[in-house]
């Protein structure tokens, strides 16, 4: 199955990394919801968590929480972190090919109901990412 994500993996279309293996890729979501928002992305193209292999299941979530671990490290505004897996379309996945999202959230926004995101610049989310990959290096 080829889907948005594999063609992203596989460079066809752009995308602005933070981290890749053999197993996961992490890239900055096109729609941040705030900066700093990632996707963690299994290489294994299936639809939901259950169909992918439990070894890469686990590398996905050894990868989220290293980034998380950046994210709270790096200068990003992060009063916490939600981690979401919308795991079927009824959940309000859009993309089928398993992901997990990693999204700055801030105090001040609790409870408040966000306009939809908009789309951000290549050169926005470059530079985010450039502070999430710095500080995976610390
Ligand atoms: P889902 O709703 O499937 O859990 O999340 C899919 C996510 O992929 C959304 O947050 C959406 O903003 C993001 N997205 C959609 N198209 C693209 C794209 O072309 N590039 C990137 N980097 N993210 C995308």
């Amino acid at each position: 199955m080829t889907t948005l994500f594999t063609r992203i993996i596989n460079g066809e279309i752009p995308g602005v990394f933070v981290y890749k293996d053999d197993t996961v890729v992490a890239f900055m979501d096109i729609f941040p919801y705030n900066p700093g928002h990632v996707l963690v992305v299994p290489r294994q193209a299936v639809d939901t968590l259950d169909q992918l292999d439990p070894e890469v299941a686990a590398q996905m979530f050894r990868v989220t929480r290293k980034l998380c671990a950046a994210i709270r490290r790096s200068d990003i505004p992060a009063d916490a972190l939600k981690i979401i897996v919308n795991d079927g379309p009824a959940a309000g996945q859009e993309v089928p090919h398993v992901h997990l999202h990693i999204q700055p959230r801030l105090e001040a926004e609790r409870g408040m109901r966000k306009p939809p995101p908009e789309m951000a610049n290549t050169e926005a989310l470059q530079a985010v990412a450039d502070k999430i990959i710095a500080a995976l290096r610390e």
